[in-house]
């Protein structure tokens, strides 16, 4: 059996399991037995977490916490609301719009890890949300819509699926005339490296008229090791761009250091950072959520300016009408018909000729 899919069916996800890896907190232990939720991880990255220490943050990030019950700000329904699947448009349920020419297609509700903060907790983690995700309905809605020109399949983890199975997704999508790129959400180069086989680098490789991309999803430094610079060194190779989608998580990554460590690690594995998002109001997830200005803070504080500018990503907020920037708005202090008074990250000033319309 290949390690990755052995990694899958060793998944930790029975507090026994989890004792012989860590030393579980008897708070921990009384979460993992009260609450009804599906979680774990893989050995791999269970292995990553501190034994002792239950701030850590790749614990924080997979152990159940009682904090999920404390739910006070989480809108109920959020999936529904948020994918736009309660409009007059009629939809597979696989398919997700909130852009014209471009959809989320979601072909699984499984993965190899489930996120604590995860937006989708309902139909993953949770999973009091039931979807039909049938992959021929959605490539026969992607075909008869010729506006469609992006398709971001996403889950659940789509690389939990087989190598047949991700092959016949590509070559279907490929052989639509109107599709321009193909992008895959998967965090298995971080949760599950060894996914990334030569088998499945020979379905991804190659030059192709449609080309595809990934994004990851990485939030902190620690979660960043050697087997994950090869499995992205390796997706490189065959071609495809690797990039990242952090989520801002309270007492994880909202603090300046870690989020510029962060980053200009990412960058050091060849990972380019895409997006910063803020942690959405799905239920059961408040106690991750910062102010909403957190994250422009710490792009003026941590990144802009002060690292590499490929080291910055976009910070923004997922909604039901599609992807809102939150960037920093302190560059642009004044401005009368001559000129502009413009901030730097330091807070210095300089000035730019006002070129009126
Ligand atoms: C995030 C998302 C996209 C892709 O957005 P980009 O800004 O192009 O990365 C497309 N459709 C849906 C429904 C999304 O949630
Ligand atoms: S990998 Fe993505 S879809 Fe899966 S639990 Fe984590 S955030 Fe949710």
């Amino acid at each position: 059996m290949e390690a990755w899919m052995e990694q899958l069916q060793e998944s930790v996800d029975t507090l026994d399991r989890l004792k012989t890896m860590i030393n579980v907190t008897a708070e921990e232990e009384y979460a993992i037995a009260a609450l009804k939720t599906r979680w774990g991880s893989t050995p791999y990255f269970v292995s990553l977490m501190d034994r002792d220490d239950p701030g850590c943050p790749i614990r924080k990030q997979v152990i159940p916490s009682l904090k999920e019950k404390e739910n006070v700000h989480g809108i109920p329904n959020y999936l529904i609301w948020k994918e736009n699947r309660d409009t007059e448009e009629i939809r597979p349920d696989s398919i997700a719009r909130q852009y014209n020419d471009r959809i989320a297609f979601t072909v699984t509700d499984m993965c190899a890890n489930y996120c604590r903060h995860c937006f989708r907790k309902e139909l993953v983690v949770d999973r009091d949300l039931k979807l039909r995700m049938d992959v021929e309905e959605g490539l026969r809605w992607i075909r008869e819509h010729e506006e469609i020109r992006d398709v971001l399949i996403t889950g659940g983890d789509p690389f939990i699926l087989s190598d047949d199975k991700i092959d016949y997704l590509i070559r279907k999508l490929r052989e639509i005339p109107h599709i321009e790129m193909i992008r895959f959400g998967t965090r298995t180069p971080i949760v599950l490296p060894q996914r990334i086989t030569t088998g499945l680098q020979r379905v991804l490789e190659g030059f192709h008229r449609v080309p595809i991309w990934v994004n990851t999803q990485c939030n902190h430094p620690k979660e960043i090791t050697e087997e994950t610079a090869r499995a992205v060194y390796d997706l490189l190779r065959c071609g495809v761009n690797v990039g990242n989608q952090a989520v801002l998580l309270k007492g994880i990554n909202d603090d300046v250091q870690t989020f510029k460590a962060l980053h200009q690690k990412l960058l050091s594995i060849r990972i380019r950072p895409y997006y910063v998002f803020y942690c959405e109001p799905a239920p059961g997830i408040d106690h991750f959520r910062t102010p909403v200005e957190k994250g422009a803070e710490l792009i003026r504080d941590a990144i802009r300016g002060h690292t590499t500018g490929l080291a910055q990503p976009m910070y923004v907020i997922a909604t039901n009408i599609g992807k809102i920037p939150l960037m920093p708005d302190y560059y642009i202090v004044d401005k009368d018909e001559k000129e502009y008074t413009l901030r730097n990250y330091q807070g210095k000033l300089t000035r730019m000729p006002n070129i009126q319309e």
